[in-house]
Parts: structure tokens; sequence; C-alpha cells
């Protein structure tokens, strides 16, 4: 087993607890989002004493070093500023019970994703496309919320329709492009929900662009979900298409679809995110 396979676990929680299952933490509805707490079966650390230091060797003299208890007040902060909606307090990859081959399938593709990442290298993107209602979403929840309590890294979630008209009324209060995508381009990771849904207006093509051009620089990935497909060269650099990196539960239960096809079939839109998601971020981060 490697690094990145073993789960996190705390050594001041109970191993057995129901609640956090040994890392910890407790996520909760935090009005519109998640909220997260240290767990009830976590007493005061044994190790610290709550000062968050340990000394580094047997002497006095030694200098000391930050306790394992900090770790998850990192994860603890990190997960109450993810921004992730409320209502996916219960998605994630345990619960996420694939009732086909091709959930199945992007389920491993996610899993295999997340072992692969490695803060402070050079991390591909994960984009996830499908028809709506078929759990894309849930999906980047739950590589999200694994990324922080497994691996501690900051995360960020945004909706894009949200995110545009939060840069909308960002104008009008005189605050720049810039200011207001800074959180956005510097977080480890930044998960975007539903990319191209939305009028298509040059508005949203700068946007995205302006988004994906300063992660590219950070070197920073980005995950997504969309119900478009990446599909056939648009003529604006998407030299091999077939090396994008994204999964696609093609054949979902039926049952589960819920039609929501008004943006998803606008050509124009699509083209926007193929264009700029798929042929620019993900191509060149390979
Ligand atoms: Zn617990
Ligand atoms: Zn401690």
């Amino acid at each position: 087993m490697t690094k990145n396979d073993s789960r996190w676990v705390y050594s001041g929680a109970e191993q057995s607890c129901s609640v956090c299952h040994g890392d910890g933490l407790e996520v909760y509805r935090d009005g519109s989002r998640l909220g997260a707490r240290t767990c009830t079966c976590v007493g005061e650390c044994a190790l610290c004493g709550g000062t968050g230091f340990v000394a580094s060797g047997e002497d006095r003299s030694d200098p000391v070093r930050r306790c394992h208890c900090q770790h998850l007040k990192v994860r603890i902060r990190r997960l109450s500023e993810s921004a992730i909606p409320a209502r996916h307090d219960k998605s994630t990859r345990v619960s996420f019970k694939p009732t086909n081959h091709a959930q199945t399938a992007v389920l491993a593709r996610v899993s295999s994703w997340l072992k692969a990442y490695n803060a402070g290298e050079t991390n591909r993107g994960l984009i996830l496309y499908g028809d709506v209602g078929r759990g894309k979403t849930h999906l980047m929840v739950a590589l999200l919320r694994d990324l922080i309590v497994q691996r501690g890294v900051s995360v960020r979630f945004v909706e894009f329709s949200h995110l545009l008209a939060d840069l909308k009324s960002g104008f009008q209060h005189r605050q720049s492009t810039s200011a207001l995508l800074k959180p956005l381009s510097e977080v480890q990771v930044l998960g975007i929900d539903e990319l191209g849904k939305g009028r298509n207006t040059s508005f949203e093509g700068t946007v995205l662009d302006e988004l994906v051009s300063r992660r590219y620089n950070a070197d920073l990935p980005i995950l997504g979900t969309t119900n478009y497909a990446p599909g056939p060269s648009t003529g604006v650099g998407v030299a091999n298409a077939a090396d994008v990196d994204s999964a696609s539960p093609d054949e979902w239960d039926e049952a589960q679809v819920r039609e929501e096809a008004a943006t998803r079939q606008r050509d124009g839109s699509g083209r926007q995110v193929r264009r700029t998601v798929y042929a620019r971020a993900f191509d060149g981060c390979g």
C-alpha cells in the first residue's frame, strides 16, 4: 500500500466512532454550506495538552514542532472554507452506490485521480461529464472532501452560474476581477460545478478563460462537472481531445435521469466549454 492509499486517521479519535470513523471531524450543515467541527469522541490532546506544540526530542531544550492535533484543525478549517453546499453533506465516495458498469467505472476513475494527486506537483484536472441527475456533482464533492480529510488539501467548490452572479455584483461595487478571482486562483484544488451552464455571453467566456489561465499558470488543477462531452475539435486549439482526462457515466440508470436539457442543447455554450476547459486547461496540464 502506498502513502496515497492509506486512510488518514487521527490518533486522538475513537477509531470505532460511528460519527467520524476515526478521522476526528464531524461534518454538519452550517446554513447553506457544509461546516466541520471536532468530533465529540476527541478529547483534549494528550500529546500537547492543547498548546499545539510538542518537543521534538527528549531534552527540554530541543526545538518544538507542531503537534499532530494541528493537522486535524487544518482539515476542519479547510472543510469549513470549502463552500461545499449543505445539500451534499452525505455525498461521499462510500455513499455513491453504482447501479451499473459505467457508474462503477467512473467511481474507479475518481478514486484513481485521488490516489495520483500530489500536492506541489503538476496534477491534471478531471472533468465529469454526462446528463443531468446522474451523480456528477456527488462524485466531485466526494473527491473534494477526500482531498481535505485524507490529504489536508485546500479546496473550493463553486457553481459556475453563482460565480458569474458574484462577479457581476462585485463589478457593481467597483471590485476588480483580479481581486474577485484571487481566492479561486490560489486554492490548491478548485471544483467548478455546472461548467457551461449559462447564457453563453462573452462575459462568461472571459471569466472562464481568465480563471483557467490563472490556475494553469500557477500549476493548479481544476475539477469540473458539465453536461458537455469532450466533442470534436472546434478549430480553436484542440489538438488531442482523446487525451483529455474525463469520465462519463454513459449508461447511468435511466430512472435517475431528469431531463433539463435547456442549456445542454445549446451548441454555442457547449463549444465554449470544450474550447476553454477541455482544450486549454486539461490538454495543457498533461
Ligand atoms: Zn468521532
Ligand atoms: Zn496536540
